[in-house]
């Protein structure tokens, strides 16, 4: 496979055409951003462990039936992923109340929510992802009635999928963003990355009764090097595959 011409760079991810048409070459970035942008750094290793947990994550979640534009992990800052027609959304489940949920409602974070919650931004960099409901996104043409109701129900079964993960690791799956898109054959697949950029995850094994974040939230809140945090999901996650048995894409 050919890496040819650069076609974006995003906040974290660089994408590149191949000589394959239906194929992207992703390079993992170790900028780190929050607040769409506001706040910024390098952060060394970053882009390595990111590129490493997405993947693993990926093929467990392939193992339990969960496809994706995941195709396999090239080295350690390069991925090859199916090239899809995105829709412009993030995608987020919740389980337990934080972030943004927690403060527009005035619940304290850690509260348990009584089923999980699907909620939709539209992605737009310049509008700061706005909130978006259902009829809005078909309304503005951003996803079709049928196409959002897989989507839906696509985005329940990562959650249900990512729970499993994540408890078998003494992990607790907070909250997460996904976006999805679509393949030149009109295929609707899970897209972009999972990891503790994207992702809430507490530390389960942390019996201090203080939430032991293992994710973004500790460079976004000034809480603490993310890079132990990250390494630490990461041998979780590997050792999880490795005792599944988990086929890896590498
Ligand atoms: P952002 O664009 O939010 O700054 P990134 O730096 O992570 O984020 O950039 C990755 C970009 O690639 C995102 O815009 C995302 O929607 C897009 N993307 C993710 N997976 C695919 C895919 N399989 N095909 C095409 N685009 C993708
Ligand atoms: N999230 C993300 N990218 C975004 C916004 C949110 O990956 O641009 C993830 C975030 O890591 C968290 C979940 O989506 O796991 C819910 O985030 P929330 O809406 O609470 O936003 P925040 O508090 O981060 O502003």
């Amino acid at each position: 496979m050919e890496k040819l011409e650069k076609l974006y760079e995003g906040k974290a991810k660089k994408l590149y055409a191949t000589d394959d048409s239906d194929i992207l070459w992703v390079d993992y970035m170790n900028q780190a951003t929050a607040g769409n942008g506001a706040k910024k750094a390098q952060i060394e290793g970053k882009g390595n462990l990111n590129n490493h947990i997405t993947s693993v994550i990926f093929d467990l979640l392939k193992a339990r039936g969960v496809d994706s534009h995941f195709v396999k992990r090239l080295s350690d800052t390069e991925q090859l992923v199916r090239k899809m027609d995105m829709f412009p959304l993030e995608i987020i489940m919740r389980n337990t109340a934080a972030g943004s949920f927690a403060k527009r409602y005035g619940v304290e974070e850690g509260t348990d929510l009584k089923k999980p919650i699907l909620e939709f931004c539209y992605k737009s960099d310049d509008l700061g992802d706005p909130f978006i409901n259902d009829d809005g996104i078909v309304a503005l043409g951003l996803a079709t009635e049928e196409e959002l109701a897989e989507i839906s129900r696509q985005a329940r079964a990562v959650n249900a999928a990512l729970v499993d993960i994540f408890s078998k690791i003494d992990v607790k799956l907070v909250d997460f963003k996904i976006e999805e898109g679509k393949t030149s054959d009109g295929r609707i697949l899970l897209a972009d990355e999972i990891t503790p950029d994207t992702c809430r995850l507490w530390d389960l094994k942390d019996k201090s009764g203080k939430i032991e974040h293992l994710d973004k939230d500790l460079f976004r809140r000034d809480l603490g090097d993310i890079i132990p945090a990250y390494e630490e999901i990461y041998a979780r996650l590997t050792a999880l595959a490795e005792a599944e048995g988990v086929e890896r894409a590498e």
